[in-house]
């Protein structure tokens, strides 16, 4: 079966899809981590200004230039998530990227490549897949769906551990 996690930011969905994923083997896709690669390959390349505006016509024209794909850790234990061959799990969670996701994630034709990619990850079932479109735009038919929420304060001090456990000062 399909498995879609949708919810509000900050309540534990890609940690309860991850311990889901180990325990059934399955595999796991966490499309925040894709929306966030997709972001930083725009940082990266000059698509952002430093005032946060998109220059979303030469984004656009770039996106068949962007791979984003998953691999699991043997050594960690985690899924990391690869941009264009590139371990970035460590850059997407960065403030810089947090800051550019949004406007990023808005742009329609960055949702159309990443919700078709996400759809062709799942058609041979045994995925396991988080973020707050799966439920009702990538896999409507998903055999199992949850919906998670969380306390605000329980949201905000998830999200704060997360930074600090990184090294950002947030
Ligand atoms: O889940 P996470 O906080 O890593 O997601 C980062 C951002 O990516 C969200 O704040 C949202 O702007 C965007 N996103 C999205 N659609 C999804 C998952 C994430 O627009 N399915």
């Amino acid at each position: 079966i399909n498995i879609a996690i949708d919810g509000y930011s900050s309540c534990g969905k890609s940690t309860l899809a991850k311990a889901i994923a180990k325990e059934l083997n399955y595999i796991y896709i966490g499309s925040g981590a894709m929306y966030r690669a997709m972001t930083l390959y725009a940082l990266q390349h000059g698509f952002v200004t430093p005032e946060g505006n998109v220059n979303e016509p030469e984004f656009v024209a770039s996106l068949d230039l962007v791979m984003i794909n998953f691999k699991y850790n043997t050594d960690t234990l985690k899924y990391e998530t690869f941009l264009n061959g590139q371990n970035v799990e460590r850059e997407i969670r960065t403030l810089q990227v947090s800051n550019n996701v949004s406007p990023v994630s808005a742009i329609k034709e960055v949702r159309l490549k990443l919700v078709r990619l996400q759809k062709r990850m799942a058609e041979s079932k045994g995925v396991v897949m988080d973020g707050r479109d799966i439920g009702t735009v990538v896999l409507p038919d998903a055999e199992l769906k949850l919906f998670m929420t969380a306390d605000p304060a329980i949201r905000a001090k998830r999200r704060f551990e997360e930074l600090k456990a990184m090294g950002v000062d947030a």
